[in-house]
């Protein structure tokens, strides 16, 4: 007997998986003989432009996540991890259940939209003793360890320990980089105020970045105010090096740093605490796949199909254009969104034998927190720097939130916080890393 029914099996939670699967259930809603699944190892959309905040605790961490299931009604909803997808066969195996049974679905339409994880490069130490910034526990983590390490330095008499303690490298000066810096910046200064032996001159953060500038991609105008503001605001900006190593201690950059960054001129930093946001690479599960990778991403064709293999769709972080014209785009949020709302069209106009549309797509432009009530952005060919592109941040990211109640929490966490205190407890889960500083070598005695 011949199926009637179509099967799209989208993969992914993230903003483009997400995104498809919502338009896909407005192009069907009605329609049974459609199925709509969609799989992600997460049951939340983690809306990432707001997890610095998460940091800094101006947001608490379950109002920036949205359960898939308030999001996405129609779906079937798998909370699995896919372990392998076989184009051929037209099938995808999920991760088994503790009994040990796994989970195969065959689809008509696939969409995969793994999105991304962090790159370390081959740098096996840092990627063993560095925090990230991808997840919602990478965020709760690094709010645990800032507040830990203060408490640590508050009791400590030896000097050099204590500026360790309270040194703090941010690796990677992209938007993820920037804007972490700038959050832990603004919160370990607002923190000291609890510590009675803690100044904020005894508070050190450091950015590094590889290339010659900070957020790359913006204006040059915009990209100098973003530097200098963080300069003013008390971090230090090493340009143009990059870490090569980092056992927990010690950080080690390639070359000296120029005098002009104000730090010893020597290629060590002495720090417990490395933030690691120098890159991201797709999925294991994408670059062993059978499909043709550039760059570690799938390659797509103007329909963001896949060449070969008929329905099926790549888009968000993990997919490439093959093209230059269309690869302009630097990977963000909104570039998901629009191939998430493109490839639901397309699957829609290839069930009702209809002409695909080509992927175009028209820039809206960007912006960036760099601290407490300051921004860029660049908007219509406007330019809009400090307190007015803090604002427009806020509205712009507080809008694009798909869930309106989340919107109405978020607004209310950041207006209670322009008139609390800071708040320094932890969330109360410790990270797995050994606290190698509190090894004992010795014991002080303290009277
Ligand atoms: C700290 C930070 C700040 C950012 N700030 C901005 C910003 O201000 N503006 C902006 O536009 N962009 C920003 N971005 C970038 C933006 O988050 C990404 O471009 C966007 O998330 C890409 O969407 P995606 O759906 O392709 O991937 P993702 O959002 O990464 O989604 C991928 C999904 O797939 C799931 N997944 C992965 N592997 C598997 C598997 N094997 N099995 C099942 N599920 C799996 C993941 O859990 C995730 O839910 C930021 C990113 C970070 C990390």
């Amino acid at each position: 007997m011949a199926l009637t029914k179509k099967r799209i099996l989208v993969l992914g939670g993230g903003f483009a998986g997400v995104d498809c699967t919502r338009k896909l259930e407005s192009y069907f809603h009605s329609d049974y003989d459609i199925e709509i699944t969609l799989v992600s190892d997460d049951n939340f959309l983690l809306f990432t432009p707001m997890l610095p905040q998460i940091v800094a605790g101006t947001v608490a961490p379950r109002h920036i996540v949205m359960s898939l299931r308030a999001l996405c009604k129609k779906a079937r909803i798998y909370e699995s991890v896919v372990r392998d997808i076989d184009p051929v066969q037209q099938h995808v195996t999920l991760e088994g259940t503790p009994e040990k049974i796994g989970v195969r679905i065959h689809y008509d339409y696939l969409v995969i939209a793994l999105g991304s994880e962090t790159n370390f490069f081959g740098l096996k130490n840092v990627e063993k003793h560095s925090f990230t910034m991808k997840t919602l526990a990478d965020a709760i983590s690094l709010r645990n360890r800032l507040i830990d390490m203060l408490e640590q330095a508050e009791n400590e008499k030896n000097p050099k320990i204590k500026e360790r303690l309270l040194t703090f490298v941010i690796v990677g000066g992209g938007f993820a980089g920037v804007e972490t810096a700038g959050e832990i910046n603004d919160f370990l200064h607002d923190a000291v105020s609890y510590y009675h032996n803690t100044k904020k001159e005894d508070i050190h953060v450091i950015l590094v970045e590889a290339t010659s500038t900070i957020l790359q991609g913006f204006n040059k105008r915009l990209t100098e105010y973003a530097h200098n503001k963080l300069e003013k605001n008390g971090i230090k900006i090493i340009l143009e090096n990059a870490v090569t190593s980092f056992d927990g201690k010690i950080v080690i950059l390639n070359k000296l740093p120029k005098p002009s960054v104000g730090i010893d001129s020597k290629n060590i930093i002495n720090s417990h605490t490395l933030v690691w946001t120098a890159g991201v690479t797709p999925v294991e599960i994408i670059q062993n796949s059978i499909f043709k990778i550039k760059k570690g991403k799938i390659i797509v064709n103007e329909f963001l199909e896949i060449p070969n293999y008929s329905g099926v769709f790549a888009i968000g972080d993990c997919s490439q254009f093959d093209d230059e014209v269309n690869n302009k785009f630097p990977p963000t949020a909104q570039l998901a969104e629009a191939h998430a709302k493109l490839v639901a069209y397309n699957i829609k106009q290839t069930i009702e034998n209809k002409e695909k549309k080509k992927f175009e797509y028209s820039w809206k432009g960007q912006s960036a927190i760099i601290g407490k009530h300051y921004g860029i952005a660049e908007v219509m060919g406007m330019k809009i720097t400090g307190f007015w592109a803090w604002i427009l941040w806020r509205n712009y990211y507080l809008t694009k939130m798909p869930n309106i109640e989340k919107r109405i929490r978020v607004w209310l966490d950041w207006n209670i916080d322009l008139f609390s205190r800071i708040d320094i407890s932890r969330y109360g889960f410790k990270r797995d890393a050994s606290k190698e500083y509190r090894e004992l070598d010795e014991v002080d005695d303290v009277w």
